[in-house]
């Protein structure tokens, strides 16, 4: 079999919101063969991603064959490596690697979780992740779930920050697990303070409380804080992570499948990790892309909600009283009809 083709589009994506998430936000990437098959990935970077895609990727893969995916990832590492390693480049290879993996899955006929040595059909359990506020019904049928707090305008963020917890953990009652998720928006001494004054609400752990490239600050916090600290959507590669889990920085790690490099790295992140003893819960984990690996690979399964405006995504299965469930279609099992789908321009 050889690649005939690498396409790249951003499909539109009403109700999306007006920020990077959509300018620079999720593309599909299409593989075509000569073998009739065409197999599907989702990445990230937007235009620029595509742009990657179009003038680096899709050349070292045209007329390649695609079986040995992990050489190919490699070689488009090495491509993209004087203007990549991190951010839009890596977003760009996760859906090309997506791909590649769609179609790995085709060819053989199977899910990827079968490939992976899982099985598909079984009840996975989902956390939903709510904005500011958790109200019951939200909360409703869920295993658990996080509270994204912004901090962006607080005056007090301690007090608002409790108070947001404590209502949000009255909601849901005691219980059920209760995440928050600070989004890189705290520094060392807001998070020990804020460690403290949570200490009652038993969370489950507090997520990006600082940048990514604060790993002095996160091994003060990981030596300090009670909560468990989680993060890693924001990191890519397992190269990325390696220092994360070698240094144990973070309690919970969550790669994103469709930014940090692929299936090809989540693999690589799940096994470093379970090898050091630490939990992954991927990020956005309920979207077919990274629920397979979930599926097959993790021994604590929780799938994140994924993200409500990727409505072209068919074939992604529903979340039903609080658990997603994995049906047999072979690779990721996405359904998409390319002539009915809206493109950004
Ligand atoms: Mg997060």
């Amino acid at each position: 079999m050889k690649i005939t083709d690498v396409r790249a589009v951003q499909p539109e994506t009403p109700g999306s919101p007006p920020d990077w998430r959509t300018s620079l936000g999720q593309i599909l990437v299409a593989i075509d063969t000569d073998a009739g098959l065409t197999a599907y990935g989702v990445g990230g970077g937007g235009a620029a991603g595509i742009h990657v895609v179009k003038t680096v990727l899709r050349d070292l893969l045209l007329g390649r064959s695609p079986e040995n995916v992990e050489d190919l990832w490699r070689e488009m590492y090495a491509a993209t490596l004087a203007f990549g390693r991190k951010g839009l480049a890596v977003m760009a290879i996760s859906g090309v690697d997506l791909a590649l993996w769609d179609l790995r899955g085709k060819a053989a006929r199977q899910p990827i979780a079968e490939l992976l040595g899982g099985r598909v059909g079984q009840a996975i359990p989902t956390y939903s992740t709510v904005w500011e506020k958790v109200d019951e019904q939200t909360a409703a049928g869920r295993a658990a779930v996080k509270l994204h707090v912004d901090r962006t305008g607080m005056r007090d963020p301690v007090a608002q920050t409790v108070e947001a917890v404590r209502a949000a953990r009255k909601a849901i009652g005691g219980q059920r697990e209760l995440m928050l998720d600070a989004w890189m928006q705290w520094d060392v001494e807001l998070t020990l303070a804020l460690d403290q004054a949570l200490a009652p609400y038993n969370l489950g752990w507090v997520e990006e409380p600082i940048s990514p490239d604060d790993l002095a600050g996160y091994e003060r916090l990981a030596r300090e804080c009670k909560i468990p600290i989680a993060g890693g959507e924001h990191e890519f590669t397992a190269f990325g992570f390696a220092p994360l889990i070698e240094r144990r920085l973070h309690t919970v790690l969550q790669p994103d499948v469709n930014w940090c490099g692929g299936l090809t790295e989540l693999i690589k992140i799940y096994r470093a990790a379970g090898q050091a003893g630490l939990r992954v819960c991927p990020h956005r984990g309920s979207e077919i892309w990274a629920l397979h690996a979930i599926a097959a690979l993790d021994p604590a399964p929780l799938a994140e909600s994924g993200r409500p405006w990727m409505t072209w995504v068919g074939g992604q299965p529903p979340i039903v009283e609080g658990c997603i469930t994995l049906g047999d279609a072979p690779g990721f099992g996405l359904q998409l009809d390319e002539a009915t789908l809206r493109m950004l321009p």
